[in-house]
């Protein structure tokens, strides 16, 4: 059965955030662990993470995603932002341990004039700083569209992430449909080979949840505007064909398209659908 859900808001809760997951025919979701712009996040309520954790089990959810603020740059050249990042992804680290056994997925970052390769190393020692052979979080890297300085905009800089850390057991991939095919991965007209470079680049071990939109923006454009299913240029039929790939069927699928809980409802409906074909 394929694993879907979409991106959610926390503000009351993970019971209520679950209940309404489930109200929409999802077994996973995704949340900002705080104020997408920063800022500090609402303190755990230690009786509703304690029948969330029950739900989900009695509900069979798959793994569920917690998502970095986007102002999480950890390899920016200016030490307050760099201070802010390594605050922000220990108190979420520490904070996901409430939630254990799930994901936390953050967007690499974008070096300002440093080069990648400099913004590659700062983000290996934060994270063998950080990671701990007790969590039991994995911590995802989101593939990204590769617009301005962005890390992660192709497999070879993610790969090189991953080498650089020592816990490798606790790190893996996110890959986002639209933004990979914004860039210049062609998973409309060349699926398979898409996953036979990335076999060979990252390894399928690490390909550990997907981002499913469509893509506003054309191919090759490095730029990230998420489209609703079937209203981009990746299209329904690639994206259908997607969800049903042996590389892909069995991991957590979380919609970012532009909806509302209805919206939501009717693609996880198309994408069930699809995947039984
Ligand atoms: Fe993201
Ligand atoms: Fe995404
Ligand atoms: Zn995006």
């Amino acid at each position: 059965m394929l694993h879907i859900g979409c991106h959610l808001s926390i503000s009351k809760g993970f019971m209520h955030i679950a209940k309404e997951a489930a109200s929409i025919g999802a077994d996973t979701f995704q949340f900002f662990t705080r104020n997408p712009q920063g800022g500090r996040a609402k303190d755990i309520d230690e009786a509703d993470v304690k029948k969330f954790n029950v739900f989900a089990k009695e509900n069979s959810f798959a793994k569920i995603i917690a998502h970095a603020p986007y102002t999480l740059n950890i390899c920016s050249d200016n030490p307050q932002t760099q201070e802010f990042a390594e605050m922000v992804f220990a108190d979420d680290l520490h904070r996901m341990e409430f939630v254990p056994h799930n994901y936390y997925n953050f967007h690499p970052g974008s070096h300002v004039g440093q080069g990648a390769d400099k913004a590659i190393a700062m983000i290996i020692d934060l994270l063998n700083k950080l990671l701990t052979e007790e969590q039991t979080t994995t911590v995802l890297l989101e593939t990204m569209s590769g617009k301005g300085s962005e890390v992660g905009r192709s497999f070879e800089e993610l790969a090189a992430i991953i080498d650089g850390v020592k816990l490798k057991q606790k790190i893996g991939i996110c890959l986002d449909t639209c933004h990979i095919f914004a860039a210049g991965y062609d998973i409309v007209n060349n699926l398979d080979g898409v996953f036979a470079e990335f076999e060979k680049i990252i390894g399928f071990p690490y390909l550990k949840a997907i981002h499913l939109n469509d893509s506003l923006m054309p191919y090759a454009s490095n730029k990230d505007r998420h489209a609703k299913i079937g209203e981009g240029a990746i299209g329904q039929f690639a994206l259908e064909r997607f969800v049903r790939h042996q590389a892909v069927k069995d991991l957590p699928m979380i919609l970012e398209t532009p909806n509302d809980l209805a919206g939501y409802a009717a693609e996880i409906k198309m994408m069930r659908i699809a995947s039984d074909k």
